[in-house]
């Protein structure tokens, strides 16, 4: 390696000494320095990887889905780049492979997993050349991020026809992603859910509910949520293609289990969203090749990532903490915390902050309305726009409790709850909600 990109990498790491403390911030800013020092250090650096590049993209679940796709590379025996903490922008990437170097300028990799923001694949996949692209889904994001679907779409087709070998490994349930992969000429690896498992027909929006290819409406043979299903079109033909991998005997509850390619699969996380992250896992590691034998082995010690689902526990009362950033997030969101039918108290906070989008005109996407249910004990509206959800909530006639500071929302239901509070937040309140959880955590100690 050329004195530069050494130089690079030993200024990046001292700054990232430094900067690890400020978290997902400081890590941005070590892949900063390194590019700014060396703008070809990307390149260089993940070109030593030895065996291949995955890249996770897609609205909902890339860190869960990356995170898993690391976890089962490494109980294979392997070693593994991952922009673990989420930081999916060209800094971060660059991060990741810088903070993994030696001081000598090598890395020891077989794999790299790399979560990309789908707007910084322009400027991640020309020096990354990514072996598997996995596409998680296309919901609609925070309204003001980058537009529109179809914008996102175009910047994706474009990129993936710029990488010259690469698979795409799509879930085939949503007939975005599978227009897309079929519109880019790649060779394509499928996953997906082969039968019915969600009993109620949500009233949820489906983004993509017409054809992109005619433009009529999609029928569904059956469907699970949002736009994600068996759909097929009565206009051109076009169909949920076959899929690779496709999971059967679906169970959901305090657990997750699935049948795939005969092997049957448990996680103990909650959330039907997560059977196509595990799915998504799964497809990817089987397509490259590994056998994956320790896949459910690997389960059994997975966390999902912070504030995904994370349990806390202050005296009696059992908290969950879980993000959700957009409807599609949401409504799952929703229908995970109805899946446990026992009293519980919930609060949801709101902000507004620039990462969060601006417009919050998407709560009234979310299907809210299934909060009117008896187990609910209360509900409490927090963060900087929890007057605009407590509207939201009143639109479908259900009463709410104005806090607007999280920690006093949290201590109030700790003290006068039923025992099991469910916190749901927005990407900006993540980050800070979870400090006061673990900060009352350690005083109940
Ligand atoms: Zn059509």
């Amino acid at each position: 390696m050329k004195i530069r990109g050494l130089l690079a990498i030993w200024a990046a790491k001292a700054a990232g000494a430094v900067c690890r403390r400020m978290g997902r911030q400081g890590v941005t800013w070590a892949g900063k320095i390194a590019l700014k020092i060396d703008p070809s250090i990307l390149e260089e650096l993940s070109g030593q990887v030895r065996k291949k590049i995955f890249v996770v993209c897609g609205t909902n679940g890339k860190t869960t889905t990356n995170n898993l796709l690391c976890a089962a590379l490494e109980a294979e025996g392997a070693k593994v780049v991952c922009n673990h903490t989420g930081s999916n922008m060209l800094n971060g990437v660059a991060a990741a492979f810088v903070l993994e170097a030696g001081l000598n300028g090598k890395i020891d990799a077989d794999y790299a997993c790399i979560e990309a923001d789908e707007a910084s694949t322009r400027y991640i996949f020309p020096p990354l050349q990514p072996d598997y692209m996995i596409l998680t889904n296309l919901f609609r994001d925070q309204l003001d991020r980058y537009g529109e679907i179809d914008i996102t779409m175009n910047i994706l087709k474009e990129m993936i026809q710029k990488v010259d070998k690469m698979t795409l490994i799509v879930n085939g349930d949503d007939a975005l992603s599978a227009f897309l992969a079929q519109e880019t000429g790649k060779p394509c690896v499928t996953y997906g859910i082969l039968e019915k498992t969600v009993k109620e027909e949500g009233t949820e929006i489906r983004e993509g509910r017409f054809c992109k290819k005619c433009g009529t409406k999609l029928e569904y043979r059956f469907y699970h949520y949002s736009q994600l299903g068996d759909y097929y079109c009565p206009g051109c033909g076009f169909e949920r293609p076959h899929l690779d991998y496709g999971a059967e005997a679906v169970k959901l509850g305090d657990q997750i289990s699935f049948t795939v390619e005969d092997r049957r699969l448990v996680a103990d996380y909650k959330g039907f969203y997560n059977v196509y992250n595990l799915l998504a896992a799964y497809a990817a590691g089987r397509s490259a090749g590994l056998k994956l034998e320790h896949f459910n082995e690997m389960l059994r010690k997975f966390h999902p990532e912070n504030g995904r689902m994370e349990q806390f526990r202050m005296g009696q009362t059992g908290i969950t903490l879980n993000l959700a950033k957009n409807p599609a997030g949401f409504n799952q969101n929703i229908a995970a915390v109805m899946q446990d039918t026992n009293p519980k108290d919930i609060i949801i906070v709101i902000n507004d902050n620039a990462q969060d989008g601006r417009d919050i005109s998407w709560l009234w996407d979310v299907d809210f309305d299934r909060f009117q249910e008896e187990s609910i004990h209360s509900i409490t509206v927090s963060g900087i726009r929890c007057q605009d959800m407590r509207l939201r909530l009143k639109y479908v006639d259900i009463p709410s409790i104005l806090e607007a500071d999280v920690e006093t929302a949290i201590r109030d239901r700790i003290r006068d709850g039923v025992g099991n509070l469910y916190v749901l937040v927005n990407y900006t309140a993540l980050f800070s909600t979870r400090n006061i959880l673990k900060k009352i955590e350690g005083e109940k100690k």
